[in-house]
């Protein structure tokens, strides 16, 4: 038995020739599973009989349960799913303005132990298969219909470029016109800097939105905050963003926890805008620190928040400030699972 969203269109329409069944209802298949959201080949009603039974021998549709379903007082929505091996793993919605996001895990657990993120606590079990990531995508969709989610974000627990071939086997079925139909630019993959894979990355031909994980703008301060710094330290990891602007065109966004006491004081945002000097496909999105039980953080105040973003703006750094979203349900990155796995 295989899960059928491993397979591409062009996959299982091999699949189906060599069953001895016409292709085209490779189609039909795919148009049930990522647009009518249907996870069960009995309700396949335009499939022949005899292929829904064939299907039924060969193929399963879903292995994740839904664990525990928590909504945040401004609408974040978040789900504790349980995959096939009683693994825990972390999925989101996340609605902005007209957009209704949708924030997935790639990993259960994750290898990077950065100081600040809960994802890491416990370790790292193991990598998510492309059709794992896309249950967790028909799941939230499921949560959002009749209406549809309208972006996706690789920022849940784990390291999508540690985990790169599912992790582009999904973002490619969740681009195509046969599977969930999202542009390419409404997709965004979040690294804490794995220089391999962004340079892969950069060769696909996609127009995948990038976001990089900073924190910090010295390489002594980040590889205290991020080990994965002394392995690709600042100035590979800045040369190969500007690799990946140069060759798809995009932006990309560089993400900057603001910690107390750490790395938010203008010294801080001084060495920022000198490493992002001359690069004009960038951006940096500003993120006050969610507190995680057990790592005391706090964010700074709100007074220096602002000191620090003004500082930025006025150097001609191109910059946000993101409203943190979803603190009462732990929706910060493995906070809700590590809490599920202790109980
Ligand atoms: N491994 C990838 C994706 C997962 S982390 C990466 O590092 O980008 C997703 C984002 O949440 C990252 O920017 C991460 O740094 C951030 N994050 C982790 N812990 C956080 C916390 N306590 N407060 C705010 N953001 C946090």
């Amino acid at each position: 038995m295989q899960d059928i969203k491993e397979l591409t269109l062009q996959e299982l329409e091999n699949r189906l020739e060599n069953f001895g069944v016409k292709k085209y209802h490779a189609k039909q298949i795919f148009s049930w599973i990522y647009k009518k959201l249907t996870l069960d080949f009995a309700q396949m009603s335009d499939l022949p009989k005899g292929l829904r039974d064939k299907l039924n021998a060969h193929f399963f549709i879903s292995g994740l349960e839904i664990a525990r379903k928590i909504k945040s007082n401004d609408g974040t929505k978040k789900l504790l799913l349980k995959l096939a091996d009683a693994n825990f793993i972390e999925a989101v919605i996340i609605p902005v303005n007209q957009r209704l996001t949708a924030c997935v895990s790639t990993q259960v657990g994750c290898k990077f132990a950065c100081r600040f993120c809960a994802s890491g606590m416990n370790g790292f079990k193991r990598n998510l298969s492309c059709a794992e990531i896309l249950d967790e995508l028909l799941l939230l969709e499921k949560e959002v219909y009749p209406e549809r989610l309208t972006n996706l974000v690789f920022m849940g627990t784990g390291e999508p470029l540690d985990n790169y071939e599912e992790v582009l086997k999904s973002a490619k079925i969740i681009n195509s016109s046969v599977g969930f139909n999202m542009g390419a630019r409404r997709i965004s993959i979040s690294t804490s800097g794995i220089i391999p894979g962004i340079l892969r990355l950069a060769g696909e031909g996609l127009q995948i939105e990038l976001s990089v994980s900073l924190h910090a703008a010295d390489d002594k301060l980040r590889s205290e905050l991020m080990p994965v710094n002394k392995r690709y330290p600042l100035k590979e990891l800045i040369a190969s963003c500007k690799a990946y602007s140069d060759k798809t065109n995009r932006q990309v966004t560089f993400e900057y926890i603001l910690i107390k006491g750490m790395n938010s004081d203008l010294k801080n945002a001084q060495l920022l805008v000198r490493l992002l000097s001359g690069y004009k496909l960038s951006k940096v999105n500003l993120i006050p620190s969610n507190p995680v039980s057990g790592l005391g953080l706090e964010p700074p105040d709100k007074k220096n928040i602002l000191l620090f973003k003004d500082y930025l703006f006025k150097q001609g750094v191109n910059v946000t400030l993101r409203r943190e979203r979803g603190q009462d349900i732990d929706a910060a990155c493995g906070q809700l699972r590590l809490k599920y796995e202790k109980n």
